[in-house]
């Protein structure tokens, strides 16, 4: 019978992976909370007219990249595709929005029927960091910054700089769209074939199209800065002052901006040249408008998201991983003889008084030979003996599997204090 195989571009976490990523969600949970940052959890699936509504029905994500599928009453329902629309949601469903601040982030999958290759999924996961609330440079500063403080928590500060760029508001950028788009439609002939369907459907993203020849005809575009208002303007110079007083370096990229439609005034992209074309960590910005186009009071909010896939993959080409990682067993114990009863006891009273101890307790019997092959296979650093003489004279064995040391004999009753020493 033919194996049933996992979907295509939906992977499995195995477990010498999944250390990995637990290594990266915690390091981003504590430095969030460092931050105040709370954590918000909300479902996978969404009425499909939530992303219509805030993605936008003519964006790539929309149109053609969403899961979307009628469940047995008939409802149209989508995986989630991204989180900012279902955070949204949640918050003004549940009152949290309404004159007040909100510093929140979730983590979870995200599903969007796209190509698959390296950094690019079906299932991908996100980290996702959203403030409701605060409409000034401040809090876009506090954003880029605890995202710089991550990157130097896990040595990636040398490996990925930040790109940024302001849309201005919702007026000035639908003013440039315009000239935008008569200036595209005069070369319409020599853009490349992406560029040409995107005039019509997000000319906007255009202006960061891979294409060499488009890229050049876009040197006499007209250009988003020409067209800011002067409160986006100086919005964006305050933010780049805070950058600079914090240390933080940046390239103002003026083509830099962004596939969804609800961003305005800051954007940014911390981008790396290690991964490829997936060269995007981590991308964000204001969207001041969305929560008013979700039927709420108008709300400013500014938010990014991380690609965990992304982010693993460049720690782990980089040898970012502390060796450590995959250790995950400090202690096994072995049982040979009519100890079963003592052994197990022996291992409960020691997770009980030594504090985060990872011990595994050999089950299935056999050799002691086979027992100790075991626990050097484990990663353990420490085999505790227990056989029947052992076990008479109320003692354990302890054996020294990663030291050129000699196995020492311990009381029973100060086994749980002598492992934590060895620890
Ligand atoms: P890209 O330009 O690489 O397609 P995007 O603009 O579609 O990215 P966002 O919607 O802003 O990406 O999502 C934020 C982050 O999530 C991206 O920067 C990336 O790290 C990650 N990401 C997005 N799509 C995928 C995917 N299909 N597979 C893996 N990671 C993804
Ligand atoms: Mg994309």
């Amino acid at each position: 019978m033919r194996k049933i195989q996992a979907v295509r571009g939906m992977n499995d976490l195995l477990p010498d992976q999944s250390a990995y990523w637990q290594y990266l969600e915690t390091a981003v949970s504590h430095c969030l909370s460092s931050y105040g940052y709370r954590e918000i959890r909300m479902p996978i699936i969404e009425s499909t007219d939530l992303f219509k509504r805030t993605i936008g029905e003519v964006t790539d994500i929309v149109e053609k990249e969403m899961y979307t599928f009628e469940d047995r009453n008939g409802d149209s329902l989508s995986m989630r595709p991204e989180g900012t629309a279902g955070c949204v949601r949640a918050c003004e469903q549940h009152g949290l929005l309404f004159n007040q601040v909100q510093r929140l982030w979730y983590a979870g999958p995200m599903f969007r029927h796209e190509r698959p290759q390296k950094g690019r999924l079906r299932q991908f996961h996100q980290i996702g960091v959203e403030a409701f609330g605060l409409a000034g440079p401040d809090i876009d500063a506090e954003l880029i910054l605890l995202s710089a403080r991550l990157w130097r928590t896990l040595g990636l500060t040398g490996a990925v700089t930040l790109q940024i760029n302001s849309l201005g508001s919702v007026q000035a950028r639908a003013a440039y769209k315009e000239e935008l788009v008569k200036f595209l439609l005069s070369v319409k002939d020599r853009l490349d074939e992406d560029s040409q369907r995107r005039l019509d459907t997000n000319p906007m993203r255009i202006l960061d199209s891979k294409d060499n020849g488009t890229q050049q005809l876009l040197d006499e575009a007209p250009q988003l800065f020409d067209y800011l208002d002067q409160e986006s303007k100086d919005h964006f110079t305050q933010l780049l002052e805070l950058l600079d007083a914090n240390g933080i370096s940046y390239q103002v990229n003026p083509r830099l901006v962004r596939g969804l439609d609800y961003y305005c005034k800051t954007v940014f992209e911390w981008v790396t040249d290690k991964l490829g074309a997936q060269g995007t960590v981590c991308a964000g910005g204001r969207y001041d408008g969305l929560v008013e186009q979700l039927g709420g009071k108008p709300t400013p909010a500014v938010g990014f998201a991380m690609g965990v896939e992304r982010l693993t993959l460049l720690l782990e080409d980089l040898s970012l991983y502390p060796d450590e990682l995959q250790r995950y067993v400090d202690v096994y114990v072995t049982a040979v003889g009519d100890v079963q009863q003592q052994a197990f006891c022996l291992a409960e009273e020691i997770r009980s008084q030594v504090a985060g101890i990872r011990l595994q307790m050999h089950c299935g019997g056999g050799s002691f030979k086979n027992q100790v092959k075991k626990a050097d296979k484990s990663g353990a650093v420490l085999a505790l003996i227990l056989g029947e003489d052992e076990a008479s004279r109320r003692e354990v064995g302890i054996k020294f599997l990663r030291d050129d040391r000699e196995q020492v004999v311990v009381p029973m009753s100060e086994i749980a204090k002598t492992v934590q020493q060895l620890l």
